[in-house]
């Protein structure tokens, strides 16, 4: 795939180059043509329908509509009668990993065909976050490089435990407080010390804006009274028009550390899934779900059993298998791929438990609120 597009990009650019010539060529006297033979060999490239002449653009060419053929009809079969003068129709637009398709017509002969747009491979992600969401970002480069992205910019606006109450002070306030943490496309991680959201906001054109609660009120539909207002904000300020928010639905934590509040994991799960769908999604700002917390609870019913959690508090999600169940749901919730797309799983990962956590994002993308069991046992 990646020579095909290598060749083609090639081919583009030798065309684009032949096909200026070519239009100079037919406006200027004919003895400052060049030789027969090398104007035949342009000719033949240009009028050939499989080779991309000009870059894909919504505009029509800017080469003249009216070319004058001087070629003698005689000559046909070897000397084209013109040079194509195409007019471009995107018929798709490219994706982040699906190509586009432009449509082109010569409006001299009416040729036509169809040319991939190649996908933007590109993806930008900020989260209105704290530790759960560094929890998401940590194994996510590794899958959307296993998809195909070239360029990934994962950005956390990070301050331990921050609630949605905290980041809506914090907007208002414009305070430097806190830490920017970017990860890029090989798992690079930089900080960025005492930045405020607005510093976050204009760093780049975002597709994709995350938001989520502090992790143990998000069982608690009362602490969610400025969600509107950091929604507005968001969306009212966001630098790229076409970004969608989506909201980070995390989870019950490891049997024995659960707030007491909520009596236990399963409880603690169905408050959070309970707030996430009667509280949250209702939301009409917010475009979709990125629901880990049910990832991880279908996950814990396979034979890797209670192990999602960091091993130091048992909160935080764990490098083994929780990272890995977070950043494909993720991918595939925002992507709206399948986990079967992504071959890439953490080195000491078996296959088995690989193919379980993928099944429990599939089911958690199907079923975001309700446990989905594994047939992983
Ligand atoms: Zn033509």
């Amino acid at each position: 795939m990646k020579k095909i597009l290598a060749i083609t990009l090639a081919l583009i650019t030798a065309a684009l180059f032949v096909s200026c010539s070519g239009a100079q060529i037919q406006s200027e006297p004919t003895e400052s043509a060049p030789a027969p033979t090398e104007t035949a060999a342009m000719t033949n490239a240009i009028t050939d329908p499989f080779v991309p002449s000009s870059e894909p653009t919504a505009t029509p060419s800017a080469e003249p509509t009216n070319v004058p053929t001087t070629e003698p009809a005689t000559e046909a079969s070897t000397q084209p009668a013109h040079v194509h003068t195409f007019t471009d129709v995107i018929r798709k637009k490219p994706g982040m990993l699906e190509d586009g398709v432009m449509h082109r017509v010569c409006s001299e002969c009416g040729e036509e065909f169809d040319e991939p747009i190649p996908a933007t491979r590109s993806i930008k992600i900020l989260a209105f976050g704290n530790s759960f969401s560094d929890d998401g970002f940590r194994n996510l480069p590794y899958v959307l490089k296993d998809l195909g992205f070239k360029e990934v910019i994962l950005g956390n606006l990070y301050i331990g435990s921050c609630s949605l109450d905290m980041h809506w002070d914090n907007i208002k306030s414009g305070a430097n407080a806190y830490l920017f943490r970017e990860t890029h496309i090989d798992g690079l991680r930089v900080d960025y010390p005492n930045k405020n959201v607005k510093y976050a906001m204009e760093k780049y054109d975002w597709d994709f804006i995350i938001v989520q609660q502090k992790g143990n009120w998000c069982g608690d539909s009362s602490k969610f009274s400025v969600l509107g207002n950091v929604l507005s904000y968001i969306d009212q300020n966001k630098s790229n028009p076409a970004a969608k928010i989506f909201w980070h639905m995390t989870w019950s934590y490891r049997n024995g550390v659960n707030p007491s509040q909520y009596g236990g994991q399963l409880a603690f799960y169905n408050a959070i899934a309970n707030v996430t769908k009667n509280t949250v999604m209702t939301k009409k700002l917010i475009s979709g779900l990125i629901p880990s917390g049910t990832a991880i609870q279908n996950a814990r019913t396979s034979m890797i059993g209670d192990n999602f959690n960091h091993p130091d508090d048992g909160f935080h999600l764990g490098p083994k298998y929780g990272y890995y169940t977070a950043a494909l749901t993720w991918a595939c919730a925002i992507l709206k791929v399948s986990p079967g797309d992504v071959t890439w799983k953490p080195v000491g990962m078996t296959d088995d438990e690989a193919a379980a956590i993928k099944e429990a994002v599939e089911n958690a993308i199907k079923k975001p609120y309700a446990v989905t069991k594994s047939t992983y046992n």
